[in-house]
């Protein structure tokens, strides 16, 4: 699988005329290797890609790791002391190369210093590789599917321990701790646990506030499981729910499936977008539901394609995308319904399995 990634991209470093590329993107660097076991928050590393060439550079603390991933594969590894920078440009001069290609999202400080070291020269290219991830593999496909199954059994273990009396961070850690206890590593984000009046916040950040009877509750949160995450959201009452908060949540839930149904390959994201977007104007609440409909989520929790008005992005066969639609109302209350899924040819395969009709704890 890593040769097929490494050919896709040298396809298109080929078709742009880009002998040499330099990835330093984490998860970019994670996918084009296929190295377990290797990458951490602060890895000091870089890929370079040529036609002939795909060496990993790192330094001590990281090399006997991607010596022994690398393995197999066609990765070589070089251990740098000094400058990693600094020795990849002696390397590619040496070689004669006279054009290097970066990532857009490179610090402009190493930018800068590569522009300075390289003869030749530096050349910007955007998504690359982000392109090549839009379409997983069925071993990717296993992973994520897996991170989602973790994540409905938390939300189905959250059920049985959220009441009224209890702080939003007490059910945040508890969501954590068991997804962590049961298999994910770490989580795939930082859980939103909103409540009540922060619940209008589409990302609210955590809180000590306690939860009352009658309160929405907004669930967003994710496992991780080898590298994939997963992403979910559930709105449930505390309680018992009012008129108004049935009255929001079956327009949420109509937008979330008027989405689904919307999904298969090919289809414009912009279209998909439109589809969930419609039910809400219609039920008066368009101008509530106030970012887009969703995004591909794989290594990242946020990556290619994007769902919303602007987008120019295609869902292709293969891709796994959210459908995330929400109605927020400032100072009351916000609702979301988000759902993970396989984009297929003729539809979708959803990979959320948690329940959506309205949950209502007493
Ligand atoms: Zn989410
Ligand atoms: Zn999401």
């Amino acid at each position: 699988m890593v040769e097929r990634r490494l050919a896709a991209l040298r396809r298109i470093l080929s078709d742009d005329e880009i002998p040499a590329m330099l990835v330093t993107g984490v998860s970019n660097m994670r996918y084009l290797t296929g190295f377990d076991g290797v990458f951490d928050d602060g890895i000091n590393a870089a890929c370079l890609v040529t036609s002939e060439h795909a060496r990993f550079y790192t330094d001590a603390r990281y090399s006997e790791a991607a010596r022994a991933a690398a393995e197999g594969t066609p990765w070589t590894v070089r251990q740098t002391s000094g400058s990693m920078y600094v020795d990849i440009c002696r390397e590619l001069q040496s070689e004669g190369v006279a054009q290097l290609a970066l990532e857009s999202s490179v610090p402009y400080g190493r930018f800068k210093f590569i522009s300075e070291q390289f003869v030749g020269s530096v050349r910007v290219t955007d998504g690359l590789v982000e392109g090549i991830r839009q379409v997983k593999e069925a071993a990717e496909i296993e992973r994520i599917q897996e991170a989602a199954r973790l994540t409905d059994a938390a939300f189905e273990h959250i059920l049985g321990y959220v009441r009224a009396g209890l702080t939003e961070r007490e059910v945040a850690l508890e969501l954590e701790f068991w997804m962590r206890k049961n298999g994910s590593e770490g989580v795939a984000f930082a859980p939103i646990v909103a409540s009540g009046p922060n619940s209008s916040r589409p990302h609210a950040t955590v809180s000590d506030r306690v939860i009352q009877s009658g309160d929405f509750l907004k669930l967003d949160f994710g496992a991780c499981v080898d590298g994939y995450r997963a992403d979910m959201t559930r709105t449930i009452v505390v309680g018992r729910a009012d008129e108004r908060q049935q009255e929001v949540y079956a327009a949420v839930l109509a937008a979330n499936q008027a989405g689904l149904a919307a999904v298969r390959g090919g289809v414009a994201a912009s279209d998909v977008d439109a589809a969930a977007r419609s039910v809400l104007t219609e039920r008066g609440f368009g101008e509530r539901f106030t970012h887009g409909l969703g995004h591909g989520v794989g290594l990242d929790i946020h990556e290619l394609p994007t769902l919303n008005a602007e987008s120019r992005d295609q869902l292709r066969t293969g891709a796994v995308v959210t459908i995330e639609p929400g109605v927020y109302l400032e100072g009351a209350f916000g609702v979301r319904i988000e759902d993970l899924v396989v984009v297929e040819e003729a539809g979708c395969r959803v990979l959320t399995r948690s329940p959506k009709e309205l949950i209502q704890l007493d």
